[in-house]
């Protein structure tokens, strides 16, 4: 039986030592005598120990270094065991540092309460050394599971939000592409149907694009889309969402923005390519077309409506000779 006993100790105390190097333990403890005693025992199992006297130390450290178990004594000279734990398990940084209590006081009830208050062990006084060390390593065993779960989590989490990204973006330009911008444009028009705030939209196509291909090659025609994408970007408000519709075609859609304020976000986007020198193509100057259509407007009543408005104004623009804007609203699409 000695045998069997000294065996689970070297187990335990190996098991205490591969953990040396990370295992810090804060030993809350008012009285000096079974403090220094206990902070021994467990140096000597290969663990770091910081040991505090009081309640409030005890929060103030574990807020602050990087503690992986808690062993807290129940009765403190300023406030209890029971009160350290419950606010240890409310504040987000600590609640996940296990926390094992130490007491004279061995009633059931007594056990029921700490357990209940957040702790996660509960070991009565005078404790055996070999026990103690077998329960900061079961909670070690378990506390670091759990880290492996959070970090593992963590990484799903990252992992989604990439495939959202891409699922939801055009490679290419990094704008959003059809399918998200129609979820956004179908989210806006819902909210504009609730709340009647204005809502504007610009179709986009670059003029006779196909020439660029032509003559500079497919790959400078990328180039031209990838910064035309960025100069709207880099134009537009946070609230604002632009797309590629289509191959050389763009959307942007506009909240909160009536008419006249959309018209001037499209001469600006007008002018700002305009005037660009794209990479690849010295000394060629790109235009594009755009068409504004917006809310409210007794004709459209659905964001497809509203898209193929300002596809119709788009198409107005460049039967009036491209690097125009024309809008539905400004009597000029009779
Ligand atoms: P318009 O002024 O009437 O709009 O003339 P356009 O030449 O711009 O229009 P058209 O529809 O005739 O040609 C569009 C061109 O866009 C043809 C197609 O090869 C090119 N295109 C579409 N997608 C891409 C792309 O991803 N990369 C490149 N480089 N070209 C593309
Ligand atoms: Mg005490
Ligand atoms: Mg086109
Ligand atoms: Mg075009």
């Amino acid at each position: 039986m000695v045998d069997g006993c000294l065996e689970r100790m070297n187990n335990t105390v190996s098991l205490a030592s591969e953990n040396r190097a990370k295992s810090r333990i804060l030993l809350v403890e008012d009285s000096r005598v079974e403090a220094r005693t206990t902070k021994d025992s467990l140096e000597r199992a290969g663990y770091d120990v910081e040991w505090v006297e009081d309640g409030r130390s005890a929060i103030k450290i574990a807020k602050t270094k990087p503690i992986d178990v808690i062993l807290l004594d129940l009765v403190l000279p300023d406030i209890s065991g029971r009160e350290v734990c419950r606010y240890l398990r409310k504040s987000r940084n600590t609640n996940g540092i296990p926390i094992i209590m130490l007491t004279v006081k061995d009633k059931v009830t007594d056990r029921v309460a700490g357990l209940a208050a957040g702790a996660d062990d509960y070991l009565p006084k005078p404790y055996s050394y070999l026990e103690l060390n077998a329960r900061i390593y079961a909670c070690l065993r378990t506390k670091a599971l759990r880290d492996e779960l959070e970090k593992k989590n963590k990484q799903m989490a990252a992992v989604l939000e990439r495939a959202k990204l891409l699922a939801d973006t055009d490679p290419l330009t990094n704008l959003f592409n059809r399918r998200s911008f129609e979820v956004i444009l179908e989210h806006e028009f819902r909210q504009v149907v609730r709340f009647p705030f204005p809502l504007s939209c610009l179709m986009i196509d670059i003029d006779h694009f196909k020439r660029v291909n032509d003559m500079y090659g497919h790959r400078a025609g990328d180039t031209v889309l990838v910064q035309t994408a960025r100069i709207f970007k880099s134009a537009l408000r946070r609230s604002d969402a632009a797309a590629r519709w289509g191959g050389e075609e763009f959307l942007i859609l506009l909240p909160q923005t009536e008419n006249a304020g959309a018209v001037k976000v499209a001469q600006k986007l007008l002018k700002k390519v305009s005037v660009h020198r794209f990479s690849g193509l010295p000394d060629e100057s790109i235009t594009v077309s755009i068409g504004v259509a917006g809310l409210p407007d007794p004709c459209i009543n659905s964001g497809e409506s509203l898209v193929n408005a300002a596809d119709r104004a788009m198409y107005e623009a460049k039967r009036r000779g491209r690097n125009t804007v024309v809008s539905t609203q400004a009597g000029v699409m009779e």
